[in-house]
C-alpha cells in the first residue's frame, strides 16, 4: 500500500511539476492523521495490507508527519513501514522519524552536482539532501536506498559516479526510467532514459548481473555490481553492492504488481497510471463502516489494469494518453 501525506512538495522536479508549483488541496481536503490511520487499519485487517509505503508530495512538509508515524506504528507494531523523501529536512527529522516507529527510507537525489541538482529540482537544496541521507543512514533509517531519474542531456551522464559514491557508502542506489507524469505533459518517449541505456552507461566501469535474490513484486531489477576492470572477465571479483533499475515505462512489472494507492484526498488508484479513481474519504466522512470502506477499496481493485501500455507506444506517437495526475499528486 502506497499513501500519499500531501501533495505539497518543496522541490519543483522538472520531470514532475511546473516552477509555479500546483495548486494544493485545501487542509479540508487533506486526509487527517486519524482518518490515515483508519483506513491504513482497514487495508491491513480487512484487505491484506502487509507492508505500507508513505508519499507525498514531500512528506517532510507534513507537520505531524512524526505524530502519524507513531500512531501507524502503535496500531500496526509488525508493519513494515516505508517512507519516500527527497531529503530535504531529513537531516532534523531521521532520529525522531526512527524512534516514532518509521522503518527505512527511500531518497530521491538525481545529481552530485549542485549545478546539475538545481536545474533538476529548481531549488539549491543539494547539500541538506546530502546531509538528511547522512542522517537517515546514522539513524539506522536502512536500508537507505536512493532514487534516481535520469533525463536525457542533464545527468544521465552521470550516472557511473553516482552508483560509485553509492556504493562506497553501502547506499542502494536505484535508477528510475522518466515516467510520464509530469504535470506540463512534456514527456516524450524520445528524450527518456531507457532501462537497456542505463545499463549501457554503467557497463563501462561496472559489470551488472542479475541479484539471485527473489524480486517478489518489488519495482526495482536489482543486479549485483562489480568493479569492470582490464580482467574483469573474471565473474567472481568483488560485489561492490547492488544496484536496481525502475523500468516502468520500457520493461513493465505489472503482472506482477500488488500495489494499492491512497492519494492525500483519500482517492484510491489501482494503477499508478489508471485514469479512474474511486473516493474512499468521501464515504468515510459520510459515515460509513469500515466494512462498507473495505467493499468499495476492493471494487475499485478489482479494476486494476492488466498493464499500463505505455510500453507499446512508439517513440513519437502519443498514443498513450497521460493521466491528469502528476506524480506529487499521487505519490509514486
Ligand atoms: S513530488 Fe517529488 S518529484 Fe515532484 S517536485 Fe517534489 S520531490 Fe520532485
Amino acid at each position: 500500500m502506497r499513501l500519499s501525506l500531501t501533495d505539497k512538495c518543496n522541490l519543483r522536479c522538472t520531470y514532475c511539476m511546473p516552477a509555479e508549483g500546483l495548486e494544493w488541496l485545501s487542509k479540508q481536503a487533506v486526509m487527517t492523521g486519524e482518518e490515515i490511520v483508519r483506513i491504513v487499519g482497514i487495508g491491513v485487517h480487512l484487505l491484506g495490507v502487509r507492508e505500507l509505503r508513505l508519499t507525498g508530495g514531500e512528506p517532510l512538509v507534513r507537520a505531524d508527519l512524526v505524530d502519524i508515524i507513531g500512531a501507524l506504528r502503535q496500531a500496526h507494531p509488525e508493519l513494515p513501514i516505508s517512507m519516500t523523501t527527497n531529503g530535504v529536512g531529513l537531516d532534523r527529522k531521521a532520529t525522531a522519524l526512527k524512534a516514532a516507529g518509521l522503518t527505512r527510507i527511500n531518497v530521491s537525489l538525481d545529481s552530485l552536482h549542485e549545478e546539475t541538482f538545481t536545474k533538476l529540482t529548481r531549488r539549491p537544496f543539494l547539500d541538506r539532501v546530502l546531509a538528511g541521507v547522512d542522517a537517515a543512514w546514522a539513524a539506522g533509517l536502512g536500508p537507505v536506498k536512493l532514487n534516481a531519474v535520469l533525463m536525457r542531456g542533464i545527468n544521465d551522464t552521470e550516472s557511473p559516479s553516482l552508483l560509485a559514491w553509492a556504493l562506497e557508502r553501502g547506499y542502494e542506489l536505484r535508477f528510475i526510467e522518466q515516467m510520464p507524469l509530469d504535470a506540463d505533459h512534456g514527456w516524450t518517449r524520445r528524450n527518456m532514459i531507457t532501462a537497456a541505456e542505463i545499463r549501457e552507461l554503467l557497463s563501462g566501469e561496472f559489470v551488472l548481473s542479475p541479484d539471485p535474490r527473489a524480486r517478489d513484486g518489488a519495482p526495482a531489477e536489482r543486479f549485483e555490481v562489480r568493479r569492470r576492470t582490464a580482467s574483469s572477465g573474471d565473474p567472481h571479483g568483488p560485489v561492490l553492492g547492488t544496484v536496481g533499475i525502475i523500468a516502468s515505462v520500457t520493461e513493465p512489472f505489472c503482472s506482477d504488481c500488488r500495489r494499492t494507492r491512497i492519494t492525500a484526498e483519500g482517492k484510491i488508484m489501482s494503477c499508478l497510471f489508471s485514469r479512474e479513481e474511486f473516493d474512499l474519504l468521501g464515504l468515510l466522512r459520510q459515515g460509513a463502516s469500515d466494512e462498507q470502506l473495505a467493499e468499495r477499496w476492493q471494487d475499485a481493485m478489482w479494476l486494476k489494469p492488466k498493464a499500463h501500455g505505455m510500453d507499446h507506444v512508439g517513440l513519437d506517437a502519443p498514443d498513450f494518453v497521460q493521466p491528469d495526475r502528476s506524480m506529487s499528486a499521487i505519490g509514486g
